[in-house]
């Protein structure tokens, strides 16, 4: 289900927009009565897609978390007026205009998106308080059924306050100024006791869901939560968990299945000082979490290098302890391979992923990092210029930037370590229940081996 389109959608339908949902993975495109097509870009590697799937014959909406990575924003200290030192705001869209043309529109900035549908700003409702129910409606029965028939993402917080270097995702981060922009996790609206006026839109979205599942004669809903690190607010947390137990009592017999993505930290912390909430989302459905472990847990130079000190070998191991004594399955989220790992650190992270999987039947979940995509630091590192204008000319490029990909000449110049991080990448997939399978590069200067890593491609998805 493409949730953060339909969150759009919904808004710009409540606002007064014309709109009509496809999608291309369940049925061929038709967009021959659109003069606009908005599309949400997932990640990096789909940014050559769009030349390729919509062409240039409609007015262009792009969506999607990569767009924030291409829009670069910095503040600079101005000069100081009645002992007022101001800020001073820039931004450039360089990089959006060079990708998709003059005429392609930012649909993550509100005016923007507003302008291109033809409707005021000001009518778009806070995306925090927009029901997805208006754009659910749109869905014909055959593609909702399919939609709820399999696991998807339910929009319930974004945003996370850590900034782990490789991350993409809305987080706290420093900008190309250096200036840091602090991120919290925001949870879109419940009622509270202090807001209760306003809908509470995560509990209508979720029994609108139920009550189309049971029309379909589905007794579950399986929901991939959208919250980058699920413990990380217990109070909100423990609100939705409420809403979902409530669900389960007002439909006796139908069940939620849900699974996050989670620190190692923040799950910890709350089943030490929070252990109702753990208690309680496992009593609504929660079945399965995976930890951002992200290389040798033991690596404290690379883990220095990444930003994330504040994942402990004690915080991996008993995160993971703990997640199986409450009954849910742990997966080891590893991204690595990053270029501080030595081979030595790399060993130490498939050997942590083997031994958690033998201790506890942690699920291993490799990625193998890759330095510079939209919206990291990587990104914005003037040093990586060169790198990146590479990108911006050859857009094919990018889908050598995705985290299943195996390292290439683009991602790892170096052939000796490229060797070595490949030779790593597939030990880890190859360990028992691993979920990755990993995609290979394209290489420019090698047409037909491209040409064979594109056919070797087809039908691999993520987890
Ligand atoms: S904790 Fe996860 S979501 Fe947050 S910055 Fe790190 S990798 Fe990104």
């Amino acid at each position: 289900m493409p949730t953060s389109l339909l969150t759009a959608g919904s808004r710009a339908i409540q606002a007064g927009a014309d709109i009509e949902f496809q999608d291309g993975n369940l049925r061929p495109l038709d967009l021959e009565h659109s003069d606009t097509v908005a599309v949400s870009l997932v990640g990096a590697p789909y940014i050559p897609e769009i030349r390729k799937q919509i062409g240039g014959r409609h007015r262009l909406i792009l969506g999607g978390q990569v767009l924030n990575g291409l829009v670069q924003k910095w503040t600079e200290k101005g000069v100081a007026i009645d002992g007022r030192v101001l800020a001073l705001q820039h931004e450039s869209t360089q990089q959006f205009v060079r990708l998709f043309g003059m005429h392609a529109y930012n649909g993550n900035d509100d005016s923007e998106f507003a302008h291109a549908l033809g409707i005021r700003p000001g009518d778009l409702p806070d995306v925090f308080h927009t029901s997805l129910i208006p754009a659910f409606e749109k869905l014909d029965d055959g593609v909702l059924r399919a939609y709820l028939s399999m696991e998807f993402s339910f929009f319930l917080s974004q945003g996370c306050k850590k900034d782990c270097s490789f991350c993409a995702a809305v987080r706290t981060s420093r900008d190309t100024a250096g200036v840091l922009r602090k991120v919290g996790e925001q949870y879109r609206h419940m009622n509270d006791g202090i807001n209760d006026k306003l809908p509470n839109v995560v509990e209508q979205d979720l029994r609108w869901l139920t009550e189309n599942a049971e029309s379909f004669n589905l007794q579950s809903l399986t929901l991939y939560l959208s919250n980058l690190d699920l413990f990380q607010t217990p109070s909100k947390l423990e609100q939705f968990a409420d809403i979902v137990l409530a669900l389960k009592k007002a439909y006796p017999g139908f069940q939620f299945r849900m699974r996050g993505l989670c620190t190692t930290e923040s799950f910890v912390g709350a089943c030490k000082d929070e252990p109702a909430v753990v208690r309680k989302m496992v009593d609504a459905g929660l079945y399965m979490l995976g930890f951002g472990i992200d290389g040798d847990p033991h690596a404290e130079d690379v883990k220095a290098s990444i930003h994330k000190k504040f994942n402990t070998s004690e915080n991996c191991l008993n995160a993971i302890r703990l997640s199986r004594e409450h009954g849910i399955t742990p997966e080891t989220l590893m991204v690595f391979g990053h270029e501080e790992d030595t081979q030595q650190t790399m060993t130490g992270a498939i050997r942590f992923a083997a031994d958690m999987q033998d201790a506890y039947g942690a699920v291993p979940r490799p990625h193998l990092s890759k330095a510079l995509i939209p919206g990291n630091d990587g990104w914005r590192d003037p040093l990586n210029a060169e790198l990146v204008e590479m990108r911006l000319n050859n857009q094919d490029l990018f889908y050598n930037d995705d985290f299943t990909c195996r390292a290439s000449s683009i991602t790892h110049p170096d052939p000796l370590r490229r060797a070595q991080v490949n030779e790593a990448y597939e030990k880890m997939t190859r360990l028992e229940r691993a979920t990755t399978l990993p995609l290979f590069p394209r290489e420019p200067a090698d047409p037909e081996l491209t040409a064979l890593h594109e056919y070797l491609n087809t039908g691999k998805y993520d987890r």
